[in-house]
């Protein structure tokens, strides 16, 4: 296991377990797998309806909560000041413990950007009063940042952005750099090239990239465990989604074997430069009309 740290100093762990579009029936289970074969580190959100299925994960374990780091995110939904003091409150009680690794904003705000700086500040406060120990947001693109920067004090320990072969977004990683920002890959593993959704059906699978066969073969791997080992080696943070025991396993196995310089420079030359998922600027208002229930 690899430890990654913050620019607060605090430690999490390179690899976390996704739980985005696992079905609550069967996230604790996923969460409980997790932890038996070595995760200590839960990547959930508000807005994907099981952080109570990851609390009862957690507990079923046996593994001592202080020994996990947790992150979830607020919706934007609520964002404002007070809003998202409450959205603490609810993420706490539906997880069912006292403070939180990380929070982070889900997206920002772009059509009213006022109520994600305000949203922060919350964050803020939490930080200062001991309920998170570390802050920061998903989906923000440079100009996104140099708003946040000016405009609030705390600078964000972690950017949580789509990132795998296809999508470097080596704009956000450098500015994320520059700003001590640790850049987190989401779809890590590409999900967002293959799985079902409102993406269409013209996706190319990063799965099923033929020079990313070839790697994997060479180091007799798989695919994924290339993928997710290349971002470690850059330094990111990764948090693969399964709920399959086996997959859950296989995603964790990616510390017995290096890649080569030129491993790495071969993936990175796989980036097309175009996005899988939404473009955060978009105005999404039935997407961002999501209402959190209370815990
Ligand atoms: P991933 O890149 O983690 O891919 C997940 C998909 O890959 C699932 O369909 C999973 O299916 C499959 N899979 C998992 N392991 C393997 C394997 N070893 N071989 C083949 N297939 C595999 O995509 P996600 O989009 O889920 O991203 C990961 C996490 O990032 C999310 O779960 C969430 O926590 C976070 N996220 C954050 C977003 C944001 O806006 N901040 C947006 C999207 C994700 P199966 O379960 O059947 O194994």
């Amino acid at each position: 296991m690899i430890d990654l740290t913050l620019n607060n100093g605090v430690t999490l762990p390179a690899i976390g377990l996704g739980v985005f579009q696992s079905p609550p029936e069967e996230t604790a289970a996923a969460v409980e797998t997790a932890l038996s074969v070595g995760y200590r580190h839960i990547d959930t959100a508000a807005a994907y309806g099981n952080e109570r299925q990851v609390g009862e994960g957690l507990r079923r374990s046996g593994v001592a909560r202080d020994d996990v780091f947790l992150e979830t995110k607020v919706w934007v939904t609520d964002y404002g000041h007070d809003e998202t003091l409450h959205a603490f409150d609810k993420a706490v009680g539906k997880l069912g413990v006292d403070t939180l690794d990380l929070l982070i904003l889900h997206q920002p705000a772009p059509q009213r950007f006022d109520t994600t700086i305000s949203a922060y500040r919350a964050l803020e406060t939490l930080l200062a009063d001991g309920r998170v120990r570390a802050i920061g947001v998903s989906n923000f693109m440079p100009h996104h940042l140099d708003r946040l920067l000016q405009e609030t004090d705390v600078v964000p320990a972690v950017n949580q952005v789509e990132l795998h072969p296809y999508f470097l977004q080596r704009d956000v990683q450098e500015a994320d750099d520059a700003h001590g920002i640790l850049t987190q890959a989401w779809s890590p593993i590409g999900g967002i090239t293959f799985y079902p959704g409102p993406w269409g059906d013209e996706r190319r699978s990063v799965m099923q990239d033929p020079a990313l066969a070839e790697i994997a073969r060479a180091h007799a791997k798989s695919p994924a465990q290339i993928m997710l080992r290349w971002g470690i080696q850059q330094g990111r943070s990764v948090i693969p989604k399964s709920t399959n025991p086996d997959r859950i396993a296989e995603n964790f196995d990616v510390f017995d074997f290096e890649l080569s310089g030129e491993d790495l420079a071969r993936i990175d030359a796989l980036d097309t430069g175009v996005r899988g998922g939404p473009d955060p600027d978009e105005p999404r208002d039935a997407f961002f009309a999501l209402q959190i229930p209370e815990s």
